[in-house]
C-alpha cells in the first residue's frame, strides 16, 4: 500500500502504511507474504504488514549505502538543521502519532504522547551536535603535525523492540545520523507502524532519500538478512538476551559492531529513612508503566524490614485501585502487547504461587469489561523470600513485582547485586551518603536516587553484564557511530 503524502494529519488510521520504506517511498514488493498486527486491547487484527525478504533488505541497506554519499556531502550545518527539521514535524503530527502508537503497542495515550515528545527531543538533541564532531591535535615534536578527524562508520541497522517503537528508533537513528551514517531501521513485527510513519516526515525535512529506511518484517525473515549484511557497518539492538547473542554472532561474521541493551531486572530500593509516600509513588511509576514491559522497570522492590508493612501496604493499595482499559482511552494500566507476553507473564506467577510464593495482590489476568479479549494482566506484587527465585532472577517483562526484605543496608547491597543483570538500579533514602554508597557499589549501568527513571535524552543509558554494552542517549551514543582517524605527517 502507497502512503499518499507525508503530512500525517491527513492520514486517516486506515491509510496506514505497511510496506517497507525504501528510497523514500513505500515499496510495492511485499517480499514474503503478510504478517498480522493485533490490536492488544481486543485481541482483534489491526492490520497487516509485508514481510521483507533479503532481497527487499539488500534493496534497503543498497540505498543506504548510496545514501552515505549525498548525506556525508551536505555541510554539518546542513544536516543539523535538517535533524531539527524532523524534530519540529514529529511534533506537528504529534497528536497522531501518539494515536497511531497507542492503537499499535496498547499503551496508555498520555504514555504514548510523551514517546512522540521524547522522540522528537532526540533529533533535537542531537542536531545541536551535527556540526560539532572535534578530533584532537596530538603533540609529536617540531617535525610532525598529527591529528584526529572523526568518520561516520557508514550504513547503521536499527533492531526495535515493541515496548517503545518510536522512541527506540529516534534514540538509534538520530545520533546515527547526525554523525553522518545512514539507517535501516526493523521495527518489531508487532509496532512497525510509527517508524513508517516517520519515513515521510524525514524526506518533508530535507533529509535525501535512502539515508532511512525501513524494512517491515519478523526477525527470522527480515531481521536476520538486516544484521548479517556485510555493508552493515553496526547493530543497534534492543530486545532479549537471547535474540540479542544471536544479533551479535551474526554481526561478528563480518566484524561489524554492536550495541546490545538487554533489558535486566533492576532493582528500586526503598531505605528506612525515606519519604514512604514519594517512594511509593515511584515504585507504582517503576513497575507499572507501560504494564511493566519497559527494559529498565523497576521489577524487584527491596525494601527496609522496619518500614516495608507501611511501604507495601500503600503500594498494594494503589495497585488494587489500578483499572484496566484501551490505550487510546488512557487507562491507569494498558494491555500487555501480545497474547504470548500475556501467557509469558501469567506463567512465571503461576509456577511461582506453585512454588509457594504469596501474592500481595493481583496474580491473575485482568478482566476489562468490553475488551475481554485484551492482552490484560492484574498489578501483581509476589512477596519473594528466595532471592534465588526464578520471579526474582528472570526478566517477566509484565505487571509483577518481586518483593525482597533486607534486614540492614548490607543486605540491601547484597540483594541488589544478586541478578545476572545490570541495566539500571534506584534508590529512596534521605541519607544522600548512603544513596551515593549505593551508587557506588551497584552493578548497573545507571543509578536513580530518589526519582526512578530520572534523568533524558541527555543521560547515557546501557547496560552491564546479561543487560549488554554499550552506551545510548547523550553525546556517548555517538561513540557507536563514529570511529577515529589518526593523520600523522612529518613536516
Ligand atoms: P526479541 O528480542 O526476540 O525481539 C526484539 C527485536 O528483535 C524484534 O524487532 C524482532 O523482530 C527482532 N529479532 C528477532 N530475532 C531476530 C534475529 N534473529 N535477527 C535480527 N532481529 C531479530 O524479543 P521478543 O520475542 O519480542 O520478546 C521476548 C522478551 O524479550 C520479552 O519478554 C522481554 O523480556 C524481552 N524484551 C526486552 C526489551 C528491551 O527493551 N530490552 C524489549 C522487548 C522485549
Amino acid at each position: 500500500m502507497q502512503a499518499k503524502q507525508s503530512d500525517l494529519s491527513q492520514f486517516a488510521l486506515k491509510d496506514l502504511p505497511v510496506t517497507s520504506y525504501i528510497d523514500g517511498a513505500f515499496i510495492m514488493e511485499t517480499g514474503t507474504g503478510w504478517h498480522p498486527t493485533y490490536d492488544p486491547a481486543s485481541g482483534e487484527v489491526l492490520t497487516s504488514i509485508a514481510i521483507a525478504d533479503e532481497a527487499i533488505v539488500d534493496a534497503a541497506v543498497d540505498s543506504s549505502a548510496r545514501a552515505l554519499k549525498v548525506w556525508r556531502a551536505m555541510l554539518p550545518a546542513e544536516r543539523a538543521r535538517a535533524l531539527m527539521r524532523v524534530a519540529q514535524l514529529i511534533r506537528r503530527d504529534a497528536e497522531y502519532l501518539a494515536k497511531v502508537e497507542s492503537l499499535d503497542s496498547g499503551k496508555p495515550l498520555r504514555e504514548a504522547k510523551g514517546d512522540i515528545e521524547t522522540s522528537a527531543r532526540y533529533f533535537e538533541y542531537y542536531a545541536g551536535v551535527a556540526d560539532k564532531f572535534e578530533g584532537t591535535s596530538i603533540p609529536l615534536g617540531p617535525n610532525f603535525m598529527s591529528f584526529t578527524v572523526r568518520e561516520a562508520v557508514g550504513v547503521t541497522a536499527h533492531i526495535i523492540p515493541w515496548n517503545f517503537p518510536l522512541v527506540t528508533t529516534a534514540r538509534g537513528v538520530a545520533p546515527a545520523l547526525a554523525a553522518g551514517c545512514t539507517a535501516v531501521v526493523k521495527p518489531a513485527e508487532q509496532t512497525p507502524l510509527s517508524a513508517l510513519l516517520l519515513g515521510p516526515l524525514m524526506e518533508e525535512a530535507g533529509i535525501p532519500r535512502g539515508v532511512y529506511n525501513v524494512v517491515t518484517g519478523p526477525g527470522s525473515t527480515t531481521g536476520s538478512p538486516l544484521v548479517s549484511h556485510s555493508k552493515v557497518a553496526h547493530v543497534t539492538f534492543t530486545g532479549s538476551v537471547s535474540t540479542g547473542k544471536r544479533v551479535m554472532h551474526s554481526a561478528a561474521d563480518h566484524v561489524a559492531s554492536v550495541t546490545l541493551e538487554l533489558g535486566g531486572k533492576s532493582p528500586i530500593v526503598v531505605l528506612g529513612d525515606s519519604d514512604l509516600d514519594a517512594a511509593a509513588e515511584g515504585v507504582m511509576k517503576a513497575i507499572f508503566m507501560n504494564a511493566g514491559q519497559v527494559c529498565s522497570c523497576g521489577s524487584r522492590l527491596i525494601v527496609e524490614k522496619s518500614i516495608a508493612p507501611a511501604l507495601l501496604d500503600k503500594v498494594i493499595a494503589s495497585a488494587k485501585a489500578m483499572k484496566g482499559g484501551r490505550g487510546i482511552d488512557n487507562p491507569e494500566l494498558g494491555p500487555l502487547i501480545s497474547d504470548r507476553q500475556l501467557a509469558t507473564v501469567a506463567s512465571y506467577v503461576q509456577k511461582g504461587r506453585e512454588r509457594g510464593l504469596e501474592a500481595l495482590c493481583g496474580g491473575d489476568f485482568m478482566n476489562v469489561p468490553g475488551l475481554e479479549g485484551g492482552y490484560f494482566y492484574q498489578p501483581t506484587l509476589l512477596m519473594c523470600p528466595d532471592a534465588s527465585d526464578p520471579v526474582v532472577q528472570e526478566e517477566i517483562f509484565g505487571p509483577v513485582l518481586a518483593v525482597q526484605v533486607a534486614q540492614d543496608f548490607d543486605e540491601v547491597m547484597a540483594l541488589a547485586n544478586g541478578t545476572d543483570f545490570g541495566l539500571v538500579a534506584g534508590i529512596y533514602s534521605k541519607d544522600a551518603s548512603k544513596g551515593l554508597r549505593f551508587a557506588r557499589d551497584v552493578d548497573a549501568g545507571q543509578v536513580f536516587i530518589n526519582q526512578y527513571f530520572a534523568g533524558g535524552v541527555e543521560t547515557p543509558f546501557g547496560g552491564t553484564r546479561n543487560s549488554g554494552f554499550g552506551r545510548e542517549k547523550g553525546l556517548a551514543a555517538l561513540q557507536n557511530y563514529s570511529r577515529l582517524k589518526t593523520i600523522t605527517s612529518k613536516i
